[in-house]
């Protein structure tokens, strides 16, 4: 069936926005304070990004047409978008002719509700997942708890973040922010056949998870995934992960539910080649995935009887719509741009409070769900960067992150212009540019400040404002401003006209 919702391009149909784990609770910059506070969480994240991002120079140094690879990968991507919904209906043509069911979601509250009602119908009240960004996106596991349908997790990382109620805090490492005495506590509290007495051996923590996993794919029915790739010209679906989960996922139960959001399509078999080379080098720092599995549609008698592909928009034709921030959505999730940000590396995932933390959930949350007034803490999230540019350097998909921040900064401050209640800073700008405005003002205001340097005293700096002034100096000092103003040296040295 063709999709209503994807009258794409220049006849765009805007997805509404859905549930699901997108939105921030709270701005970026509180959220950040207390994870700054947690020394052990910055101890953790230094540890593990240092050692990701050596493990990515040292392969991605082997392949001299690296940036060859990663042109290639931007332009397949950049066509793919161009073609979408060709691609899309291609893709669900070939899907149904083997035997699979697709479904359109349009927001994260569809999407939940088709893989509820598949769940239920097959009689099950238990899934094993894939680990899967697009189901967190849409906060399946917490819908499907909601109608009594408890959700495993299958993934290492995934299962200890599942276990200790916790959220992910990396796209590929979703439980980096945890130690190994942490983990060996959530297993001893929370997993019921956990032996006694377990230790915090890494070897023993993931023996213990293996024979409680393996319990769960050898009894469950249904299976939820994602996708990393969809193969339009052949209705194939693809998944690459290290720990072999997926491939149980994908072939023991006898229902395969994948959740696809709409931008992971690619025309054609040729092009995988060269994201199989980008991924894993740009994510886990290695030549190949240990496990790379590929099926299309069902066959008889081997692997899952029933497969249904369900693709989701929300939000992407959104973002489609937007010339500069459309090229988010060409991201593999390799979170090779998480590993080299410096704000990320202090702050964590959970201080961007979505799924997708980092430089790319910086530039996709936002866009995904809109961006509101200064009060909407999606809307400080384009802020959380220091426009380095490490994230440009490392995609191997070439997205220009800094100039889509700085896009989506006018956007943010474009969509402030509206608001009833004007921010701190943007009355701290209309009050500058009122006074800016006339060169008496001016004048007269420069010698007000001076007033500053009895605040300073003998310090020669500013440490403490009241409000709105306490902005900047709960991070920064002022320097005491000067004796004597530009336009009195002016005037002394020079003899009058500075004022005209
Ligand atoms: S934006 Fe680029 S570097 Fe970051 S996760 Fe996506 S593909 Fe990887």
């Amino acid at each position: 069936m063709t999709p209503t919702f994807l009258g794409l391009p220049g006849g765009l149909a805007y997805a509404p926005k859905g549930v699901g784990n997108l939105h921030a609770d709270q701005p970026f910059p509180t959220a950040a304070k207390s994870a700054l506070a947690n020394t052990q969480l910055r101890r953790n994240l230094g540890v593990a990004t240092s050692t990701i991002r050596a493990k990515r120079a040292a392969v991605v140094a082997e392949l001299p047409d690296w940036e060859q690879l990663r042109d290639a990968g931007a332009a397949i991507k950049a066509q793919a978008m161009q073609r979408l919904p060709e691609l899309l209906e291609q893709l669900e043509r070939n899907v149904v002719a083997r035997g699979g069911v697709v479904h359109w979601a349009r927001d994260a509250a569809e999407a939940n509700q088709i893989v509820i009602d598949i769940v239920r119908a097959a009689g099950s009240s238990e899934v094993v997942k894939v680990k899967s960004m697009a189901t967190q996106e849409i906060g399946l596991n917490e819908a499907l708890e909601a109608v009594g349908i408890s959700a495993t997790e299958t993934d290492l990382a995934e299962l200890i973040v599942q276990l200790g109620h916790d959220k992910p805090s990396h796209i590929l490492v979703p439980a980096i922010h945890r130690n190994r005495s942490e983990i060996r506590d959530i297993f001893a509290r929370e997993m019921a056949d956990a032996p006694e007495g377990l230790s915090d051996e890494p070897r023993v923590l993931a023996m213990t998870a293996r024979a409680h996993l393996r319990r769960k794919f050898l009894s469950t029915k249904v299976a939820v995934s994602g996708g990393n790739f969809a193969i339009a010209e052949t209705g194939t679906l693809g998944v690459v992960e290290s720990e072999g989960n997926g491939r149980m996922c994908l072939t023991l139960p006898n229902t395969l539910i994948t959740v696809l959001g709409i931008e992971k399509v690619l025309p054609s078999w040729r092009d995988l080649e060269v994201f199989l080379q980008l991924l894993p080098r740009s994510s886990t720092g290695e030549r190949m995935n240990p496990y790379t599995s590929m099926w299309t549609g069902v066959t008889p008698g081997d692997g899952p009887q029933e497969f249904h592909l369900v693709l989701l928009d929300n939000g992407r034709t959104a973002v489609l719509a937007d010339e500069v921030g459309r090229a988010a959505l060409h991201c593999i999730r390799c979170s090779a741009c998480l590993n080299v940000c410096p704000v990320y590396e202090r702050t964590g995932g959970n201080a961007y409070g979505s799924v997708y933390p980092g430089p790319i959930g910086a530039i996709l949350s936002p866009q995904l769900t809109g961006i509101g007034g200064h009060s909407d803490p999606n809307a400080s999230l384009p802020f959380a960067s220091s426009l380095c540019g490490a994230c440009y350097d490392v995609c191997p998909v070439k997205i220009d992150i800094p100039s889509i921040l700085v896009h989506l900064r006018a956007r943010a401050v474009e969509a402030a212009r509206h608001d009833l209640m004007p921010s701190g800073q943007a009355l701290a700008m209309k009050s500058a540019s009122w006074f800016m405005r006339s060169p008496t003002r001016f004048s007269r205001a420069e010698r007000l400040l001076r007033l500053g340097r009895v605040l300073a005293w003998r310090r020669g700096r500013i440490t403490a404002l009241p409000w709105p002034g306490s902005s900047w100096t709960m991070s920064r000092d002022l320097p005491a401003p000067p004796r004597e103003t530009f336009r009195e040296r002016w005037e002394r040295e020079r003899g009058g006209g500075a004022d005209r």
